[in-house]
């Protein structure tokens, strides 16, 4: 079989080595049920105590203040809904929530639902041309019941880092004036491999992230809740994870996710070597295809991403084509990318809907190679060539 390259990451990313070391014993020698109160049971209660620990570490909180879930897509819902069902029984009429308009999925479906029942208002913030969030307008959207305010840390699109500092420090000066406080919810799925997670330094009551993109395993999620922030469980039953997420635990997975964040806060993340090869990636392709546009900010990006637009050719076709080379790229994020509609995110970001399915999305990842990056250099400009010639573009 022909090698592959990897250039994917964002979707999801490969299962360490240590991590996967650490994982592996609690299949079958250490199966016991966390909640028994036998040696075997009490093995694994005291594993995902020690993953609390690490996890707690990594974003500087108390241990007290994390729970985990089955996704991150799960933490999200947790996260909207758990809050607003909560503070409307605590007797607010209508919340009103602000989202940003590059939200995933996961953030938007489940506020648009909370919207469809009458049960909160809510404001979706544009972003201006470089995909980012502006403070100006996100003061301006806030009003006297707005509650709670989601912007994600990092887009797993376009790769775009918000100012989610800035954002918390903001609510906190609005907050020291209101008698009911404004909470705010950042999604930093694509963010925890590179960027400073401590809750503090961010100013969030909330944050999640997800074991699959930090090469931890797939199907588990931390969640940050700030202790006394109000919230609603989703999964009931038996009162695990102190009650806001009933259901027996993920040993592996949260073995594997304490693990994968222990690489990241002990080697400091992968972020500086990518970003070289990141760079090198996004000039190669700028100055040997005609006509590709890159998207989302150059400053304000994650280290591994590079997404563009190449009129002409058609996205799906591009990926293709890759493919039969060994190349495993993108026209978005994995959730989307098996609809044929325009990505909403490319469409906030002013793209036309040609160009925005004419997008390709690379991401790197700690086994990228500069050999990669010089194959697919050499590969992609003759691609994009012949699909255009094909479309007649
Ligand atoms: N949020 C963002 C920004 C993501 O990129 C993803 C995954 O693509 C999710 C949430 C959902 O994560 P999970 O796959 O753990 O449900």
């Amino acid at each position: 079989m022909k090698k592959i390259i990897y250039l994917d990451n964002a979707a999801t990313t490969p299962v360490d080595a240590v991590v996967l070391k650490k994982m592996l014993p609690y299949f079958s020698e250490k199966y016991g049920n966390p909640s028994s109160i036998h040696r075997l049971g009490q093995e694994t209660f005291q594993a995902i105590e020690e993953s609390r620990r690490q996890v707690a570490d990594f974003l500087n909180c108390s241990p007290e203040e994390i729970y985990f879930t089955g996704s991150a897509t799960e933490s999200d819902n947790l996260a909207i809904w758990g809050i607003i069902e909560k503070i409307i029984s605590l007797g607010s009429a209508k919340p009103h929530l602000i989202i940003s308009a590059i939200e995933h999925k996961a953030v938007l479906e489940i506020c648009h639902k909370l919207v469809e029942r009458k049960m909160a208002e809510l404001t979706v913030l544009p972003i201006n041309e470089e995909g980012l969030v502006e403070l100006t307008s996100l003061e301006k959207a806030i009003k006297k019941n707005t509650r709670l305010v989601a912007v994600m840390y990092a887009n797993s699109e376009i790769g775009t880092v918000q100012p989610i500092a800035r954002i918390g420090r903001l609510i906190q000066n609005i907050n020291k004036k209101r008698k009911e406080p404004i909470y705010f919810y950042t999604d930093a799925v694509q963010a925890a491999n590179y960027l400073d997670c401590r809750v503090d330094n961010l100013g969030v009551d909330g944050l999640s992230f997800s074991g699959h993109k930090i090469y931890g395993p797939k199907g588990i999620s931390a969640f940050y809740l700030r202790k006394g922030t109000p919230i609603t469980p989703m999964i009931i039953g038996g009162g695990h994870e102190k009650g806001l997420r009933s259901g027996t635990e993920n040993v592996p997975g949260i073995v594997g996710l304490g693990a994968a964040v222990e690489r990241i806060r002990k080697s400091g993340g992968d972020g500086a070597q990518i970003k070289k090869l990141r760079d090198k990636l996004i000039t190669g392709i700028l100055r040997d295809i005609p006509n590709a546009r890159f998207n989302g900010s150059l400053k304000e990006r994650l280290p591994n991403n590079a997404h563009f637009s190449f009129k002409g050719a058609e996205g799906e076709s591009i990926i293709m084509e890759l493919s039969q080379r060994g190349i495993c790229a993108s026209t978005g994020s994995a959730c989307a990318s098996h609809s044929l509609k325009p990505s909403d995110i490319l469409l906030a970001l002013g793209l036309s809907h040609e160009e925005a399915h004419c997008s390709v999305r690379l991401t790197l990842g700690k086994q990228t190679k500069p050999s990669d990056i010089d194959y697919v250099l050499e590969i992609l400009p003759g691609i994009i060539e012949r699909l255009r010639k094909i479309s007649g573009r």
